[in-house]
């Protein structure tokens, strides 16, 4: 067999791992948004309670910034009640902590609602935590397990490009220029291995003289009607 033969068998086998391992690298970003989009379904109801307890914990806590601040106001305007010289002083400052009590009065009545809603909220998000807590561990080891088969493959496309442009090298230009040719019209597989007087790949019989050719491995031969180029198995050694 002639060597190019044995080094487009070796570039074939190169460009279909570079396309598995691209494939692969490709595919990550959807793997992964798929797991977390059944983590999301699966969890739904468990989120949907979360953000219900998140929001009117949210709520609390303005409410009771709220009152902090109107205890302020409350402050002010009895230190304003010490100071006052005058009647109109006076009236003021009573009038103005009256009203800051009943604000502070309705916005105590509002936590009191919310800490009662909050506290049956937070029992049911604990009860569920659990269950979540599992389910999302597993989508975790799921996404790290295919990272980390991708990441093996990524890293193998930087090998396999430096073998391809080795392997590249040492064709001469023509040989080259037709399996560049035709691993593009043929989805990158531009190899065909003949056997039983007939192309693998597109099933056309081959000339017994042709296929003798073909068998000795003289020669770049391609397939009369799907143009891959074609070579015999077992004597050329390929596993
Ligand atoms: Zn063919």
């Amino acid at each position: 067999m002639i060597a190019e033969l044995g080094l487009l068998i070796s570039l074939q086998e190169t460009d279909i791992e570079i396309k598995r391992c691209n494939a692969e690298v490709a595919s990550l970003p959807p793997r992964r948004e798929a797991i977390e989009q059944g983590f999301a379904v699966s969890a739904k109801e468990f989120l949907d309670l979360k953000t219900e307890f998140d929001t009117a914990m949210a709520e609390r806590r303005q409410l009771e910034a709220d009152v902090a601040e109107e205890q302020a106001k409350m402050e002010k305007f009895k230190a304003d009640l010490m100071k006052a010289t005058n009647e109109k002083q006076y009236t003021t400052a009573v009038r103005e902590i009256d009203a800051t009590k009943k604000t502070i009065s309705t916005l105590e009545t509002e936590i009191i609602k919310l800490m009662e809603k909050t506290e049956k909220l937070e029992a049911k998000v604990n009860e569920r935590s659990p269950e979540i807590e599992a389910k999302r561990a597993e989508v975790d080891s799921q996404i790290a397990a295919i990272t980390s088969s991708v990441e093996a493959d990524r890293q193998k496309l930087a090998s396999l490009t430096e073998e391809r442009a080795r392997l590249i090298a040492q064709l001469t230009p023509a040989t080259r220029a037709t399996y560049e040719r035709v691993a593009r019209l043929k989805s990158g597989v531009a190899l065909a291995e003949a056997r039983d007087y007939s192309c693998t790949a597109c099933r056309m019989t081959i000339r017994p003289q042709a296929f003798n050719d073909i068998r000795r491995g003289e020669n770049i031969y391609e397939c009369e009607n799907c143009g891959r180029i074609l070579f015999f198995k077992l004597e050329v050694g390929v596993e």
